[in-house]
């Protein structure tokens, strides 16, 4: 007899389940949807390894690229089989226990802070959730790696064991999970119920999956001389004797005109099993765009990116020319948990499909790192299908394909902010609404509130957008400078005249007529910089200042020295560049003579803190402000330096 090893799960791993296992009130359905995503991907390894390797997919039922489901109402179990590339031993030891994933841990911390368990799926754990219907679980699979086929099995009390398999490699090459289903969860043997649920998570999933159906069928059947009267109504459970029984009835020829005055014929219901496709396996981006709705789109971001959200926005193209390939991009409505993270980390986010094969979800070049958070497939016809995961990097038809999804991925970005601006055109800006509103004896706080609220479909979207993402598209102005320009016009901030956050262009547009530069400032926030000595000049002239608030924001704005062909000048640095008139650099010589003794006085006395002491052109009424030399650190950055932000 096979030895049985127990293991225990590590001790995240065994932390996770508890939350699962005693989770009361989340969706449960969602193990079939983490089930089908496994199989799914299994046999996307699968097939890929085929392309390259003789032989891979073996013969018969095992080289069917397929899925099926069963429910066993007896037994009270429901299986999913797959003819992917199975696990082997090793595999199912660490991959279904002991090596903790890492995003255990955070899907445990945002558990913790109040996420849903049904979110699983997009932490990489999602095999977990069968302990969310189940109470004993049962893998049962067959690698080509390994000539065994091996058993796991867990009640989910902290430990598993694996068993050789004492029937053999029964499955050829794939993998089997049985849930025996817990006495409150016998909804999922219903068919039915599995019908629905398996077309809903399998819509888009690029490979047959079938349903187990047993239906009753009523057949009239024509009558056996031989059989008794009055057994019409019997249930026929036997199907084959039935279909003897008939031709039987289509030998004898002849028979049916003779006893033409008697009922010859009458109903037999009997048991059909069948496996019945449930989903059509076409791929979403090889239909027309204009034949998919908007729901079929947002159901396919679901299952591509796990997100319980629907997609902020998303483009569907198909490139044409020296180089072909469909696409979907998707924005999501809200940064994925581990975005911020770490910027440098690698990314599964777009999939690399070459004729429908899914080449790769790894290959992370395709798109630059400030794009990280688009999700989407790009699948073409102008690489070999035998490409492998190596010889992408080298692949010059993917960087022109990285490029053109770039450059859509920024047009997709640019529409959402057009969409955003041309509603806010029809519309009376803050200022000029709050001061009707003071007219009308309205509160203005209320009315620009009122507006608020009128959030439409495409309103709102852009600062959703920028709230997300913003710092990305800041990392990526300083890091891609062929597209700097038109990252710059995504770029917002708030200002001294509007806490609202606008766009360079917007603030060039409302530039007074003397005014030749576009001033900023950057530090903690909008109160504390308009109280700032820096800016008192700027703000007593009514020139508009940017506020920079965000760690980064600095960082970029080296980068951006101008926009439209105005400069972009730190009011915190020394020399500020103002207009001055004649009066104003009059007045300023009177200011130098006059403080002179002063200066030095100054000087003296703080010695080597201070570069220099100067008479100063940024202040109105405030005796002294602390300014940076025109080259070298702010003190804001040295701040954020020092705090080490992201
Ligand atoms: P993820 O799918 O995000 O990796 P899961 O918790 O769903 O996380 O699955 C964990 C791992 O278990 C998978 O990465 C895979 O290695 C293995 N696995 C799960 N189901 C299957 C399957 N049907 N066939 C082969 N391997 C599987
Ligand atoms: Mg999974």
């Amino acid at each position: 007899p096979a030895k049985k090893e127990d293991f225990a799960f590590q001790a995240d791993v065994n932390k996770l389940m508890d939350i699962i296992i005693n989770s009361l009130y989340s969706k449960k359905e969602v193990f079939l949807r983490e089930l089908i995503s496994n199989a799914s991907d299994a046999l996307d390894k699968i097939r890929f390894m085929s392309l390259t390797e003789e032989g891979v997919l073996g013969e018969g039922e095992t080289a069917k690229l397929e899925m099926k489901i069963v429910a066993d109402k007896e037994a009270k179990t429901l299986s999913i089989i797959d003819r992917g590339v199975g696990m082997t031993r090793e595999d199912l030891i660490q991959h279904l226990g002991t090596v903790a994933q890492s995003g255990t841990s955070s899907f445990i911390e945002a558990f913790s802070e109040g996420a849903d368990v049904n979110l699983i799926g997009q932490f990489g754990v999602g095999f977990y959730s069968v302990y969310l219907v189940a109470d004993m679980v049962t893998v049962t699979s067959k690698s080509n790696d390994d000539e065994k086929q091996w058993i796991w099995e867990s009640t989910a009390d902290s430990t598993f064991s694996v068993t050789e398999d004492p029937a053999g490699p029964t499955l050829g090459r794939g993998t089997q999970i049985t849930l025996h289903l817990k006495e409150d969860c016998l909804e999922f043997l219903e068919e039915e119920r599995l019908r629905g649920l398996v077309k809903h998570y399998s819509e888009f999933i690029n490979f047959p999956i079938f349903l187990y159906t047993t239906k009753e069928e009523e057949e009239e059947v024509p009558i056996d001389d031989s059989e008794a009267e009055g057994e019409a109504d019997e249930a026929g459970e036997e199907e084959e004797e039935t279909e003897e029984e008939k031709e039987e009835e289509d030998d004898g020829d002849g028979d049916d005109e003779a006893d033409a005055e008697l009922p010859k014929t009458k109903k037999v219901k009997r048991t059909v099993n069948d496996w019945e496709l449930v989903n059509d396996a076409k791929a979403l981006w090889t239909r027309a765009p204009a034949d998919i709705s908007e729901d079929e789109y947002q159901a396919f971001y679901k299952t591509l990116s796990k997100d319980h959200n629907s997609a902020l926005t998303y483009t569907h193209f198909n490139a044409e020319g020296e180089v072909e390939f469909k696409s979907i991009l998707f924005i999501p409505e809200e940064a994925p948990h581990d975005l911020y993270q770490d910027y440098y980390k690698k990314v599964k986010n777009i999939k690399l499909y070459v004729r429908r094969v899914m080449i790769t979800d790894e290959f992370d070049e395709l798109l630059p790192r400030y794009l990280a958070f688009v999700r989407g497939v790009v699948d073409s016809d102008s690489l070999p299908l035998n490409v492998s995961r190596e010889m992408l990097q080298q692949n010059k038809v993917l960087k022109v394909i990285g490029k053109k999804m770039t450059r859509k991925v920024l047009a997709m970005i640019k529409a959402l902010a057009d969409a955003e601006k041309s509603e806010g055109d029809e519309e009376e800006d803050d200022e000029a609404k709050a001061k009707k509103a003071v007219g009308e004896g309205k509160d203005g706080a209320d009315a620009a509130a009122d507006d608020d609220e009128e959030e439409g479909s495409e309103k709102g979207k852009y600062a959703k957008f920028w709230k997300a993402f913003g710092k990305y598209i800041k990392m990526g102005l300083m890091e891609d400078s062929s597209n700097r320009t038109r990252l710059a016009k995504l770029l917002r901030y708030a200002t001294s005249k509007s806490e609202k956050e606008i766009s360079l262009e917007d603030y060039v547009g409302r530039m007074r007529d003397d005014q030749k530069h576009i001033y900023y400032i950057s530090g903690e926030n909008r109160d504390a910089l308009l109280r700032s000595p820096a800016v008192e000049k700027l703000l007593a002239k009514d020139i508009e200042v940017i506020f920079m608030t965000d760690s980064l924001d600095e960082y970029t704005v080296q980068h951006l020295t101008e926009f439209e062909g105005k400069r972009l000048i730190n009011a915190a640095r020394e020399g500020l560049k103002l207009d001055e008139d004649a009066r104003e650099k009059k007045l300023h010589d009177v200011y130098k003579d006059k403080f002179a003794p002063l200066v030095s006085f100054v000087k003296a006395t703080l010695g080597g803190k201070v570069d220099k002491v100067v008479v100063s052109k940024h202040l109105v009424s405030s005796p002294v402000v602390v300014t940076t030399a025109d080259y070298g650190w702010t003190a804001q950055m040295e701040k954020v330096m020092k705090a080490q932000a992201f």
